[in-house]
């Protein structure tokens, strides 16, 4: 097995064989040698730097239906609530005071939201903080939308494939949605200079090792500056309520796995990871990951944006998460940067 993560770290890629041998076979042993590998390319690329993001969750509505999601149109008992422009503002004000130079706007396909508005919000946002970042999550656009972003001044964004393998992508969405649109969401964005994030859950039903592969050679291919994964945890009023929820131990071990293949790569602990083990976030870190993303979202709507069940810091302030994961990063041996934090293309 340590030959196979020797092989990867030179490569960058394995075989579908080997990806299968790596990730269904490999001991706590093995899975230490990998984090120490990945620790160590991340080091030479970014230091002890901890990138952060904070991340506004602008709204809950939205007009798709994926199983897993807890803010699912389907799903009555969410209780929706929009920002307003204004709104968003005073987050990113807040957010500035405490050292934050990437702003991520996230949601759920709300076409309460024009393009329009959504273009007056990157450019205010930019006038107010030009030294900040600014990171679109809003989901699939047509090419001359993200154009339009892009224009206004949006410097990146994430849309999660989710999994790149047909079958399995059908079983985590209704008809309406296809992994056919969401890569060529992904190319489109790529084309107009984003810094392009993908990602997708670990152990969401139905997946097969096989399936993670496919996300592995997926990931390869597009070479995104930026890749979140994070364990799939079932929310109960979604048709995927009764499922198990991703493991600690898989979704680690392929965050290494992302660090091999893609040395520069801005991965991020995930508040998902987070949510699952009470250390979840610092296991993702010394395991190859170098950015997190404390939530700046008002305190009076954080626990209405609930895409699964038992999410972490959802009566918090922002200050008491920059604070405490500020903590959680000095404890494992890294530093929190007050730096937008952008893709670093060269070693
Ligand atoms: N509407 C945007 C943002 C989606 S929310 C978009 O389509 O990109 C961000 C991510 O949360 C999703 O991409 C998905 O991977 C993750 N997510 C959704 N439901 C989840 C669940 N039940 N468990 C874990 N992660 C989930």
């Amino acid at each position: 097995m340590l030959k196979l993560i020797d092989k990867l770290k030179q490569n960058r890629i394995l075989t579908k064989d080997e990806f299968i041998t790596l990730l269904d076979q490999h001991t706590e042993k093995d899975a230490e040698y990998l984090f120490s590998i990945a620790r160590a390319i991340r080091e030479e690329v970014y230091g002890k730097d901890v990138y952060l993001r904070g991340l506004i969750e602008f709204t809950n509505y939205c007009k798709n239906d994926c199983y897993y999601c807890g803010i699912r149109r389907s799903n009555k008992n969410a209780d929706r609530y929009r920002l307003t422009p204004e709104q968003i503002l005073e987050c990113c004000d807040t957010g500035y005071g405490l050292g934050f130079r990437t702003f991520v706007l996230q949601g759920g396909e709300d076409p309460y939201y024009t393009d329009d508005m959504i273009c007056h919000i990157v450019r205010s946002i930019k006038e107010k903080h030009p030294d900040c970042a600014i990171t679109l999550s809003i989901g699939e656009k047509e090419y001359k939308s993200y154009k339009a972003f892009r224009d206004a001044g949006a410097d990146r964004y994430l849309l999660r494939h989710e999994t790149a393998d047909e079958e399995h992508y059908k079983k985590l969405h209704p008809s309406s949605l296809s992994l056919e649109n969401r890569k060529r969401c992904l190319r489109d964005l790529k084309s107009l200079g984003y810094q392009v994030g993908t990602g997708f859950m670990v152990g969401s039903p139905y997946q097969t090792t096989a399936a993670l592969v496919e996300d592995l050679l997926f990931i390869h291919e597009l070479q995104p500056e930026m890749v979140g994964i994070g364990p799939f945890i079932p929310h109960k009023d979604t048709p995927f309520g009764d499922e198990k929820a991703g493991t600690l131990e898989r979704t680690v071990f392929l965050i290494g796995i992302l660090r091999l293949m893609l040395p520069n790569a801005l991965l991020p602990s995930t508040t998902a990871l987070g949510s699952i083990h009470p250390k979840g976030r610092e296991k993702g870190i010394l395991a190859g990951a170098n950015v997190v993303m404390p939530n700046l979202s008002p305190v009076n709507v954080r626990s209405k944006y609930l895409l699964y069940d038992n999410k972490i810091c959802t009566g918090d302030e922002a200050a008491e998460c920059r604070m405490c994961i500020e903590r959680r990063i000095n404890s494992i041996g890294y530093v929190v940067a007050q730096t937008r934090g952008d893709y670093k293309s060269v070693l």
